[in-house]
């Protein structure tokens, strides 16, 4: 026989090697990894079959002919169908990242159909192969077409590598183009020289490279606790969903682990991390299991399994883990999102557990919570808004409105309140007290609150305010601002830049923002207070708070909420209330404003209870800057 076999059992020995440490490692059940698979046995095949048809084709006269035949068309399709597969695995793995910028799915798919009846027709056609009358194996008038065929399916697969480099390291793209560059010469190779079997060897050499490096599996298997890792939930979850096969996510959340690490030490955390794993591993025949973050897991599971998997996993949580000498038993919270009844892509699957587990951990809610149409109703407005406050600070879209706050006794005003405003041609106007919030969950509120200042600042220097009376201007600050680093500098910038006195800028914190917060703002409010800038505290009477924070932080107003007003003004209660918390405020030598005022009998009750100064509907409502100005020349002309 003068073959060349070394090279294919050198493959042969290799692909056995990979094919059983792919079995052997944890591998996420993803669409990437059974096509990684079905390339290796499809590679390992056609190098099994490369060998016996070798042997076949020497010893052609003692084998019946059809045989012969037989053999080569089922290692022309292992080997066609390895390159097919190929092209198709770089074709996933761009996909797991982004859309596949203009692949040639369709003729890919063309290619491979005409190739393979090409091959399972070639007894008849004797197209690819034949034997001639002496029994001599001998390439066909068609061999040249189907090498043309794997070139161009490679070269398509080539092209979408390049167009798509974002999609891969460039260790990782180094590989897939050494392999497509090198199957192609071996096909060259291979026709120039066929004795010389070369191609089975490039393949595998494919199949390592890739082994190594793409289909790393680390990948997708957390260390720590051996469990999947984020990386493959999303495949997992982007492979169902294109198989519009339903499923369930149960997500398991560790409520407040931050107090376990302070109580136990981040090790021992970490030990209880892994318990908790476990415990979930054994519920590995039901669902799949993953870690998709420091603290989450979710569980992949069928519908019908999902309310046992529940069962089992309160079970896990029901008895405490031991962790060395501490016995534990961390709160859970867990939320169900179906696929396709609540979401019909990854993203929104993504978007949905985040909002779940968020509302959940905002409710304390530690009982299990499913999406329903009006939570998913509330994020997808929650994920609009999040896009539009984007573009809005992008293109500095955001009104300010001032709302004059006017002196009980001389008629006059002295403040007013700056209030943010935005408008959008879709959504028409948006409160604040919706967007606010939002803000300050996607942090957006930094941007929100320096775009506010600065506006003031110009509104302040432009207009001269002062000449009307006004001696300073209330700002709102969320509690994220106040542990912003740098705040204070940026203040002072901007303040300097407009030539803005300290004195005319008044910051108003609410009771929230006091109760989150403590040291740090504490720091903060004196740091201000050395630079002349002074605090009033908003809502006043709202929240669940003590009033020790009207002592503990060094406040100059306090502004009583509305609803303590309108109250006030129907309840007799209410305003016996009003009345002690006007003259608490007032021993302690604090400033008062009445929030909310919006009639005449409101005004008169605060005034008879000693109110300084009242801002509400009866007076003025929050205007834009010029019309802001032009009340203030009326108010100082009338006055
Ligand atoms: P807030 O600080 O309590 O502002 C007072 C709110 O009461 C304003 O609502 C104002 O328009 C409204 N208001 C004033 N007088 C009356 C009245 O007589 N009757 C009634 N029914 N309402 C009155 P607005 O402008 O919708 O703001 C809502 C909240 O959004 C504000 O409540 C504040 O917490 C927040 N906000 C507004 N602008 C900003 C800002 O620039 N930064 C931050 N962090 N929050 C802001
Ligand atoms: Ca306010
Ligand atoms: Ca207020």
């Amino acid at each position: 026989m003068n073959w060349n076999i070394h090279y294919d059992v050198c493959a042969i020995i290799i692909e056995l090697l990979l094919l059983c440490l792919f079995l052997y490692k944890k591998n996420s059940p993803s669409k990437v990894n059974r096509i990684y698979l079905g390339f290796l046995s499809a590679a390992m095949a056609s190098t099994v079959l490369d060998i016996i048809t070798v042997y076949m084709i020497s010893y052609v006269e003692a084998i019946p002919r059809f045989l012969c035949y037989a053999a080569l068309v089922l290692y022309f399709l292992a080997a066609h169908a390895s390159v097919f597969l190929y092209t198709v695995y770089i074709r996933f793995l761009i996909e797991r990242v982004s859309l596949v910028k203009q692949w040639k799915k369709r003729l890919v798919t063309v290619l491979a159909a005409v190739d393979f009846v090409l091959v399972l027709t070639n007894p008849l056609t004797k197209g690819i192969f034949y034997f001639d009358a002496s029994g001599h194996y001998c390439n066909g008038p068609l061999k040249i077409v189907v090498n043309c065929i794997l070139m161009l399916a490679l070269l398509i697969s080539l092209s979408a590598v390049i167009r798509n480099h974002n999609a891969f390291s460039a260790m990782q793209r180094n590989i897939v183009y050494f392999f497509m560059i090198s199957n192609m010469i071996a096909i060259v190779i291979q026709t120039a020289f066929p004795r010389l079997l070369i191609t089975q060897f490039f393949m595998m050499l494919a199949v390592l490279l890739i082994y190594m490096t793409l289909q790393n599996a680390e990948d997708f298997v957390d260390s720590q606790t051996q469990l999947l890792n984020r990386t493959a939930f999303i495949d997992a979850l982007n492979d169902k969903i294109t198989r519009k096969s339903p499923f369930d996510v149960i997500v398991v959340k560790l409520h407040e682990f931050r107090n376990i690490n302070d109580m136990i030490g981040v090790r021992a955390g970490t030990k209880l991390l892994c318990q908790v794993a476990d415990g979930l591993k054994t519920m590995e025949q039901e669902c799949e299991i993953y870690r998709v973050s420091g603290i989450k897991f979710a569980l992949i599971v069928s519908c019908e399994k999902r309310e046992a998997v529940l069962e089992a996993v309160r079970e896990c949580f029901a008895s405490p883990f031991e962790i060395g000498e501490v016995a534990l038993k961390p709160q859970i919270l867990t939320c169900v999102v179906s696929y396709p009844q609540n979401v019909l892509s990854q993203h929104e699957m993504e978007n949905a557990i985040q909002y779940c587990i968020a509302n959940a951990e905002k409710n304390g809610e530690l009982d299990t919570v499913y999406a329903d149409p009006d939570m998913l109703k509330k994020m997808r407005r929650a994920l609009d808004l999040d896009k539009l406050l984007k573009q809005a600070i992008k293109e500095n879209r955001f009104e300010v409105y001032y709302q004059p706050i006017r002196n009980a006794v001389t008629g006059e005003y002295h403040s007013a309140e700056a209030l943010i405003r935005l408008y959008d041609e879709t959504y028409g106007f948006i409160s604040p007290d919706e967007f606010i919030p939002r803000a300050e969950e996607n942090g957006m509120i930094l941007a929100i609150g320096e775009l506010v200042f600065v506006e003031v600042c110009r509104m302040i220097h432009d207009n001269d305010i002062r000449k009307y009376g006004i001696e300073y201007i209330e700002i709102n600050l969320s509690a994220a601002q106040c542990v912003q680093k740098n705040l204070c500098d940026m203040f002072g910038t901007v303040m300097q830049k407009y030539q803005i006195p300290s004195e005319m800028i008044n910051l108003e914190l609410t009771e929230t923002a006091t109760v989150q917060s403590s040291e740090k703002l504490a720091e903060f409010m004196h740091q201000m207070n050395r630079q002349g800038i002074h605090f009033s505290l908003d809502d006043f009477g709202s929240g669940f708070a003590t009033v020790h924070y009207l002592f503990s932080y060094p406040f100059h107003i306090v502004k009583i909420d509305k609803e303590i007003v309108w109250a006030a003004s129907k309840q007799q209660k209410a305003s016996v209330t009003l009345r002690h918390t006007i003259e608490m405020i007032k021993e302690l030598e604090l400033h008062i404003i009445a929030e909310g005022v919006e009639t005449q009998e409101q005004a008169d009750m605060l005034a008879e209870m000693g109110c300084d100064q009242f801002q509400g509907y009866l007076y003025a409502k929050p205007m834009p800057e010029q019309q802001f100005v032009q009340f203030l020349a009326e108010a100082a002309c009338v006055g």
